[in-house]
């Protein structure tokens, strides 16, 4: 499978992200797939790929906000990020 990174911008972008990401932007199917997320310094990037045209992508996130966690403390098996 080819991996494409087309450039999508003006309405096309403004229409991918009022949708929030649920449709390809090339062919508009909702047949997309998110595969791993990379996050570092606020920002959150995830490959996506389309099912149907095989277009790939980056969804790109950034921080926004933080909700307090009242529950128990989180374990984690991981060590700590560093980012
Ligand atoms: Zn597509």
């Amino acid at each position: 499978m080819p991996v494409q990174y087309l450039t999508i911008e003006g309405e096309t972008e403004a229409r991918y992200l009022k949708d929030g990401g649920l449709h390809c932007p090339y062919c508009g199917t909702d047949e997309i797939e998110g595969y791993s997320i990379d996050i570092e310094g606020g920002e959150a990037w995830q490959e996506v790929s389309c099912l149907r045209c095989h277009a790939s992508w980056k969804d790109v996130y950034t921080l926004t906000s933080l909700e307090p966690h009242n529950g128990p403390p989180i374990q984690e098996e991981a060590a700590p990020c560093s980012a």
